[in-house]
């Protein structure tokens, strides 16, 4: 039985008090919302100021891990640095940072090698554009990207870790994939690691992302490969996240 888990990704938003605000927000909505893992991804300059005020239940994760180690990379964050202060998860490859920032599937296996060997647990987020989906290339797409991080870790590269399904369409667009669709995307992400692990294949958590809202969640969590969430916009609306959580937690 796997633990679910919702992961809010705050994104490039806020500013010392509204961070605050929504942190402490967070922490009251968020009271009796079990048996559900929940973590939030602040801006870097603001990780330890969320912490603070979000209370121990949430876990921390960073939005984006370096592809370098610690030293002369002016203006990167190194995944050892996320580790030491308190972060449990890095996303890597959200679909913003391959598509604004170039970050192709070979980097972003290199990013997802440097945050596990800091101790951290990556989320590889994966999937499709809509023209790669109308063009019938979704398992093509996402099977690749899943392939680079094999070829770059081993065939144990998921056993402490996360896939986020996140259709590039769905992002940030109100037009949410539908449980039958995600669900046949999860269990093709299922299946790809399987073939190479089983054992971390049963135990994995893949997430789907996408214009997930409270009103939403519950079906798609509901889905037999569907884990939980990493949640956008909804993630900045302390009532509306505390629903999705809830929703995961049902
Ligand atoms: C995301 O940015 O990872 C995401 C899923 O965004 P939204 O929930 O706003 O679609």
């Amino acid at each position: 039985m796997r633990q679910s888990l919702v992961m809010g990704n705050w994104k490039m938003n806020g500013r010392r008090a509204g961070v605050q605000a929504l942190a402490a927000g967070l922490k009251s909505a968020l009271v009796g919302v079990s048996p559900v893992e929940i973590a939030v991804c602040p801006p870097y300059p603001f990780l330890l100021l969320a912490a603070a005020d979000i209370g121990p239940g949430v876990a921390l994760g960073g939005q984006n891990v370096s592809l370098y180690n610690d030293g002369a990379y002016t203006g990167e964050v190194s995944a050892e640095m996320l580790q030491d202060l308190g972060c449990r998860f890095a996303i890597v490859g959200h679909s913003e940072r391959r598509a604004l920032f170039g970050e192709t599937d070979e980097i972003v296996a290199k990013k997802f090698a440097r945050a596990r060997a800091a101790g951290l647990v990556p989320v590889l987020c994966v999937g499709e554009t809509l023209s790669e989906r109308d063009a019938g290339r979704t398992e093509a797409v996402v099977g690749a990207q899943i392939a680079a991080v094999f070829a770059e870790c081993g065939s144990g590269a998921f056993a402490q870790a996360v896939i986020a399904y996140e259709p590039v369409w769905a992002i940030g667009t109100g037009r949410a994939a539908s449980p039958g669709e995600a669900q046949t995307v999860h269990a093709f992400i299922r299946a790809t690691v399987a073939a190479q692990d089983r054992s971390a294949a049963e135990a994995l958590r893949i997430l789907y992302g996408g214009s997930v809202k409270a009103q939403n969640a519950r079906e798609l969590f509901a889905q037999n490969d569907i884990d939980g969430g990493l949640i956008g916009g909804a993630s900045l609306d302390a009532t509306e996240f505390a629903g999705i959580c809830r929703a995961a937690a049902a």
